[in-house]
């Protein structure tokens, strides 16, 4: 007979943790703290220091320090390699106590923050290879008196800034890249998701990484976010959340015309043909956009469907949601979880309010979902959206998913690119023919055919248009966190200017 998992507890005190600086959490003293209430359950579960600006400059000076003496940027990439892959196996060993904090401080499913740190272990041991790979090239063809070569370096002290749906699996997207490509660097987690930040400064400090290349510095983002992008002393800034702040954030770097990386957000198409398998489609199609309730750059929010099929797959769609388990986030089975902040609690209402407002049909949800504590909202389908609807234009960042109808194969690709992101779309047909002309036509960073939302560390993430710059994750991925020297070897006596 299957036992059902049991539901875990709250900590019966809030977990108070310092930020970290050069090897060493720092005493929280008589600091002020940040308390973080649970979405899920409206609890207190921890406290993390709200730092100032001196604290910031000193986590880069130690930074700085542990690139220019080399402890990190000059060994031998095996040794960094053999670092990366302890912490694969500590965050493994570790991982119930990384999943439970995620959740706790986020509101997602406690089943889907697991495999999420198993991803995390799985992009730092796919790292530790690109360690070992990363090289530059060399021009044998230059005559016989000059040789070329190209090396990589890395590209400095990197600070990172990180938003609270994946706290974790977003920072692991980019830490062991970084430190692969032989940078050090600060992170800034979101203020309200910072402990499982501070946790992977143990991991790391326990696979061997040397004091000072990965520090942690908490706080809001309009202090110390803001402070980061306009740092003189760090080389690149990788920033992940809204369009907005990225824009701040290419300002901001203009002072010292800091490498940014740039994660923004999406407003992610799925076609669906009507000779798709539509009960797998809507399967699909319902996960890409209940999971992290939606709280996801690549949620396939925008449902563009084929208008012969658009009746039936909404019912598919209805149906699938209506069996959804909304819940506490600590129940084992639990599959949607609480919005992470009221704040967006609110902008997801608003959104649903204005969808009905601007004439959509709403087809199932809609509802906050009253669970006497924490913010639920259930899985939500409009049908009759149209391109002029601004639930059809602005990211919601929630379980919102909007239905568009569409007559022909090139109208859907019209209606897939009439947007002002590319972050990532799906297509789902049987029809190979149909299925590459929108995958080359569609103007996205990730692409999905009869699938959505895979992803692992071997295939790099970022966007199109207004949804960023760069990538992460991948062999692109370490490269962006390098820069390339051309030299010119003379072989032999120059030839000489003046005789
Ligand atoms: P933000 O862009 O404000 O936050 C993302 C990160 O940037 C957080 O660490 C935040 O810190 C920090 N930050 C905030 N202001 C600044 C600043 N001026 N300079 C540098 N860093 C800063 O996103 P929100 O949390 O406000 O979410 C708003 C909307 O953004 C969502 O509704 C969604 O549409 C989108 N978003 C997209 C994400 C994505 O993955 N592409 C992720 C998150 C949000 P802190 O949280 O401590 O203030």
């Amino acid at each position: 007979m299957d036992q059902k998992a049991p539901v875990l507890s709250l900590p019966t005190t809030p977990r108070t943790l310092g930020f970290f600086v050069d090897g060493k959490f720092v005493d929280t003293g008589n600091r002020h703290l940040f308390e973080r209430l649970s979405p899920g359950h409206d609890a207190p579960v921890s406290r993390t220091v709200k730092c100032t600006v001196d604290d910031l400059d000193m986590a880069v000076a130690a930074a700085r320090r542990a690139f220019e003496d080399g402890r990190w940027s000059r060994i031998p990439s095996v040794e960094r390699a053999d670092v990366l892959l302890r912490a694969a196996q500590i965050m493994r060993r570790r991982a119930e106590e990384i999943a439970y904090w995620e959740t706790l401080e986020n509101g997602k499913p406690i089943t889907q923050a697991r495999g999420e740190v198993e991803g995390c272990a799985s992009m730092f041991e796919y790292a530790a290879g690109q360690a070992r790979s990363l090289h530059g090239d060399s021009f044998n063809n230059l005559g016989d008196s000059l040789f070329g070569l190209v090396t990589r370096e890395p590209i400095g002290v990197v600070g990172l800034i990180t938003p609270w749906n994946f706290p974790f699996l977003i920072l692991c997207e980019r830490v062991p890249y970084i430190l692969a490509a032989g940078c050090t660097m600060v992170a800034k987690p979101s203020e309200v998701t910072s402990v499982t930040t501070l946790l992977l400064a143990e991991v790391l400090a326990d696979a061997g990484l040397p004091n000072g290349v990965y520090n942690v510095v908490t706080g809001s983002g309009s202090t110390i976010g803001q402070a980061m992008t306009e740092h003189r002393d760090i080389d690149m800034v990788s920033f992940t959340g809204s369009t907005s702040v990225g824009r701040s954030c290419v300002k901001a770097a203009s002072g010292n015309f800091k490498k940014l990386g740039l994660e923004l957000g999406g407003k992610n198409p799925q076609i669906v043909f009507a000779d798709a398998d539509l009960d797998d489609a809507a399967d699909g199609v319902a996960f890409g956009i209940g999971f992290n309730t939606g709280q996801c750059c690549v949620s396939g929010s925008r449902l563009i469907v084929e208008r012969s099929v658009a009746r039936e797959f909404e019912r598919l769609i209805a149906a699938k949601f209506a069996k959804v388990r909304v819940g506490d986030p600590l129940d084992p089975a639990t599959q949607v979880g609480a919005i992470t902040t009221l704040a967006q609690n609110k902008t997801i209402m608003g959104y649903i309010a204005k969808g009905k407002e601007e004439g959509a049909r709403l087809v199932h949800g809609g509802e906050q979902l009253d669970f006497g504590r924490g913010y639920f909202i259930s899985p939500t389908l409009f049908g009759d959206v149209t391109s002029k609807m601004t639930i059809s234009r602005d990211e919601i960042f929630g379980p919102v998913l909007s239905v568009m109808p569409f007559d022909t194969g090139e109208e859907a690709i019209t209606m897939a690119n009439d947007t002002v992101y590319g972050l990532a779309a799906s297509v789902w047909t049987k029809n190979i023919d149909k299925a590459l002309n929108v995958t080359r036509r569609v103007r996205a960073g990730r692409f999905w055919v009869n699938t959505t939302l895979a992803g692992g560390p071997e295939l790099p993430l970022g966007g199109f248009k207004q949804s960023g710059w760069g990538r992460e994750a991948g062999a692109y991925g370490v490269e962006e966190y390098t820069q390339i020297k051309s030299v010119h070897i003379e072989i032999g006596k120059r030839n000489p200017w003046i005789s």
